[in-house]
Order: C-alpha cells, then sequence, then structure tokens
C-alpha cells in the first residue's frame, strides 16, 4: 500500500484517490523566464518519479504541469529587451523542454501555458468577486483573506495580527509571510500598456498564483487528488492557490499536497537569485552525462535535502555506467547449460529485490532505498556471473527486473539493442568470409564465440539467419 506524507495533513497517509484506479495531479511547472537550473530539475524529475510510480502502482495517471509564461520577472525582462513576452519566454520553452527530455522524463498529458488560460483565471476572479472573497481597489482586484477563515491550513503559518482585514495589500507575485497580506489576483494595466487583457473588472494581467487555480481545475476538476512542488511554494503559492480554489468553488481543492525539499549547493539553497547554481546544459558542457544527473537527483528522497557536489557527481556518473554495464553483460550471459530444474537462487534474488523496491517506493517514494534493493541484487548477480552463469530463465528474470525498476527510475539508459544486433551482424559477416576463405577453423571459432552470447546461426538457401536462443 503506497504510502506519502501530505504536506496538508503534516502525516504519512495512505493513498486513496478520489476515482478508483486513477489519479488527477498537477505539478507546478517552470517560469520560462531563463534556464531551469538542477535545483528545479530536481522537483521535477520527483514529479516524473510520482507519476511513474503511480503508473508502476497501475493507476491511469492524468499529469497537469503547467508553464508560467507571465510573471513579474519575465514582464521587466521583456520589457528590458523591447519584445512581446511570447518572444521573450518562446526560446526558453524550447530549452526547458530539450532539457527535461534529455534528462528521462516522460511528458505530462497536459502542460498548459499561463498566457493561454487568461479567460479561466477571469472566470475564478468574477466569482470570487461575486462571492465576497475579493475586492476591487484602485483598479486592481485582491484576495480578501478574512473572508476565508481557512487561510493557512497547508502552510501553518499563524497570521493573527497579520492580516490587517483588507487595509494592507500586496501586489508582487512572490512574497515572506511577513507579508501574508490580501495578494493580488489582477492587476490594473493602462490602456497602452501590454501585456493586458480585457476583463469585466478592467483590462489587466493576472497574478501568478490565480494561474495554477485556473490550469489545475480546467484539466483535472474542482477537486482532484495530488498536487506538488517545490518546497517555497507552500506560502504564498500554492496557500493562495487554495484559497483562490476552495473560496471560488466551496470545495475541497487537492486531497494531498506534496513538497520537494531544495537541492543546495555548500549548504545555500541553490537558487537564480543567490547566482550559485547550474543549470543542466552547465554540466553537460563539462562533460557529465544527462544519466548521472537524473541519477543524483533522485538518489536521495524528496523530502530531504540534497548537497550538491561534483564528487556526488562523478560517483553518479560511475554507479548509472555501472547499471549500464551491468545491463548488457546480462544480457549476453545466458547460459543453456545452467542447472536447469534446480530451485534456482537467481530468481529468489530478483522477487526479493522487487519486494524491497517496491516496499521502499510505497514508503514515502523512498528513492534511496529502492537503489540499495537494485545494488544488492547487481551484486549478487554479478557473482553468478562470474561463477557458474545465468541459466537463460534467470537472464530473462533479471532482465525483466531492470525493466520493471526502470519503468519508475529510469537510471539504465536505453535498451541498447540495436548496437548489439549491428554486433551479432559483423560476427556473422566475419563468419562467413572465413568461410568463403575455407578457414573452417576461424568459422568455427565465431559459431562458439555467437553461441555464447546466446546466438543461434541457421544456414538457409538465402544464405545464413541467426536468432537468440
Ligand atoms: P520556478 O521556475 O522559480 O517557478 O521554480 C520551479 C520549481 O523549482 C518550483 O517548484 C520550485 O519550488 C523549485 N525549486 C526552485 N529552487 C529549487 C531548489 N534549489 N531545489 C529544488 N527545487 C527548487
Ligand atoms: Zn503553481
Amino acid at each position: 500500500m503506497l504510502r506519502f506524507f501530505n504536506t496538508l495533513s503534516r502525516q504519512q497517509e495512505e493513498f486513496h484517490p478520489l476515482e478508483e484506479g486513477k489519479v488527477r495531479m498537477y505539478i507546478c511547472g517552470p517560469t520560462v523566464w531563463n534556464f531551469a537550473h538542477i535545483g528545479n530539475f530536481r522537483t521535477f524529475v520527483f514529479g516524473d518519479i510520482l507519476r511513474r510510480y503511480l503508473k508502476f502502482k497501475g493507476y491511469d495517471v492524468t499529469h497537469v504541469f503547467n508553464l508560467t509564461d507571465i510573471d513579474d520577472r519575465i514582464i521587466n525582462e521583456a520589457a528590458a529587451r523591447n519584445i512581446s513576452i511570447d518572444e521573450f519566454t518562446a526560446p526558453f520553452i524550447q530549452y526547458f523542454w530539450e532539457d527535461f527530455d534529455a534528462l528521462g522524463n516522460e511528458r505530462p498529458e497536459v502542460t498548459p501555458r499561463a498566457t493561454h488560460h487568461i479567460q479561466e483565471m477571469i472566470d475564478i476572479i468574477a466569482k470570487l468577486l461575486e462571492n465576497g472573497h475579493a475586492y476591487e481597489s484602485d483598479g486592481s482586484i485582491y484576495y480578501r483573506i478574512t473572508a476565508f477563515p481557512d487561510y493557512g491550513k497547508l502552510s501553518r503559518i499563524k497570521f493573527e495580527g497579520n492580516i490587517t482585514g483588507g487595509s494592507e495589500r500586496i501586489d508582487t507575485d512572490k512574497y515572506e509571510k511577513e507579508d501574508a497580506r490580501d495578494f493580488a489576483l489582477w492587476k490594473l494595466v493602462g490602456e497602452n500598456e501590454e501585456p493586458g487583457w480585457d476583463a469585466p473588472f478592467g483590462r489587466g494581467r493576472p497574478g501568478w498564483h490565480i494561474e495554477c487555480s485556473a490550469m489545475s481545475m480546467k484539466y483535472l476538476g474542482e477537486t482532484f487528488d495530488i498536487h506538488a512542488g517545490g518546497q517555497d511554494l507552500q506560502f504564498p503559492h500554492h496557500e493562495n492557490e487554495i484559497a483562490q480554489s476552495e473560496g471560488s468553488t466551496g470545495k475541497l481543492f487537492s486531497k494531498y499536497w506534496i513538497h520537494s525539499e531544495f537541492l543546495k549547493i555548500d549548504d545555500v539553497t541553490m537558487s537564480k537569485s543567490k547566482g550559485n547554481f547550474f543549470t543542466f546544459r552547465d554540466l553537460r558542457e563539462q562533460g557529465y552525462s544527462a544519466l548521472a544527473i537524473r541519477y543524483l537527483l533522485l538518489s536521495v528522497p524528496t523530502r530531504k535535502q540534497l548537497n550538491f557536489t561534483f564528487e556526488g557527481l562523478q560517483g553518479a556518473e560511475s554507479t548509472v555506467e555501472r547499471l549500464r554495464n551491468f545491463r548488457q553483460l546480462v544480457a549476453e550471459g545466458g547460459n543453456p547449460n545452467g542447472s536447469e530444474g534446480a530451485p534456482s537462487p537467481v530468481e529468489a534474488a530478483v522477487c526479493t529485490a522487487l519486494e524491497r523496491f517496491e516496499a521502499a517506493m510505497d514508503d514515502d517514494f523512498n528513492t534511496a532505498a529502492a537503489l540499495a534493493a537494485i545494488h544488492d541484487l547487481v551484486r549478487e548477480i554479478n557473482t553468478t556471473l562470474a561463477g557458474s552463469g545465468l541459466k537463460n530463465e534467470d537472464r530473462d528474470a533479471v532482465l525483466d527486473a531492470i525493466v520493471k525498476f526502470d519503468s519508475v527510475l529510469g537510471i539504465f539508459g536505453a535498451e541498447d539493442s540495436t548496437s548489439l544486433d549491428a554486433e551479432i551482424e559483423l560476427l556473422v559477416e566475419e563468419r562467413q568470409e572465413a568461410r568463403r576463405n575455407r578457414d573452417f577453423a576461424r568459422s568455427d571459432e565465431l559459431r562458439d564465440l555467437l553461441s555464447e552470447k546466446g546466438i543461434v546461426l541457421e544456414d538457409t538457401k538465402d544464405g545464413v539467419r541467426w536468432k537468440k536462443k
């Protein structure tokens, strides 16, 4: 049974989706004003592990992952360059997906952009105005925190004495808890100013928080299963999303909330503003593989902080190399003369590893323990390979287990069957050449070599055919 920590209840809970067999989840995506750094990708790779593990457990997953293509920073950067916000964000959207794909993440089902959902935001704001959860002031629209008594239920920040009942407001998208005040839903924009959209309550542009309420509820319904994002989004972003959504629908917004801890560097949170960051591209240019970066990012459970070091990344590089070689060795390692019929210790080891893997992931997505189960299996099978070798069924059982682990983690690399096939073709061709030259000793040698790799040769009238035993 899958259990994980729900920020809303501050407890580990058993996971029960609203609708049997289906999971609807929303993860806050990047603000596309620059390259995403590997801290951002730690959170997004966890999002990928989450979706893949839910699928592994048999759920039908709808995963919505938004792109924030309008916020204070984007508007300022575009204005500084004298270009539209679309022109400014287009390359960063492209770079983002390139990096996202290169890191082996599966594309979510829906990847909405904020600027394409302005009408949905306007509709929610209109409802909030109607039911008294929002008000107009100086042409902008603000959320009235005192109208939502549950405000603070996610972040558990005590706001008493802090909330002034509408006399103070905040316009910036990001702010600290000391600034817990009525926040902007819709910001007044002048007639000729861009970007701006017409709304019944005046020309303006949306605040940051309203976009996620609009995009999540549009694609997942008013109540859905899981909402996730980085730790820093708990307040104010997610707190405000709850206030807006529940304030407008009167229903529970998301049943479970998951927050990822930060990637740190020298014990300081990696961030753009501190300048202590590496992008995915920085590390690729230094020669590190995408697989190693992915491995490093997922190696520590998401609710624990991860300190980035180059030694750690180097270690991840060796580990993924070892895993890739292991898969290759196993694929080539079938031995038809293995002790048929005897109860196989390999089979038992595979079963144990799969059980340990699932138990670890069921336990609040404990990727560290899941990886330990994999590494223990690798060690055991390597010993078998160095000794009596693997029976064909055992080889297949190990390969199947790798496919299962990798459907969740994606750390073994692509199954390189094409290069394996090419290598076999070459050996078959070389044997043909030896036969044409009447070098039968060499031809027999090559047949044996191929047989060791589990390949049988058949002479047909169209030439030699090969197949895997
Ligand atoms: P942003 O593009 O600023 O909206 O951030 C995208 C996501 O990255 C959010 O979920 C943040 O919480 C997350 N994030 C930002 N910095 C880090 C970090 N150092 N470690 C992990 N996640 C982070
Ligand atoms: Zn969001």
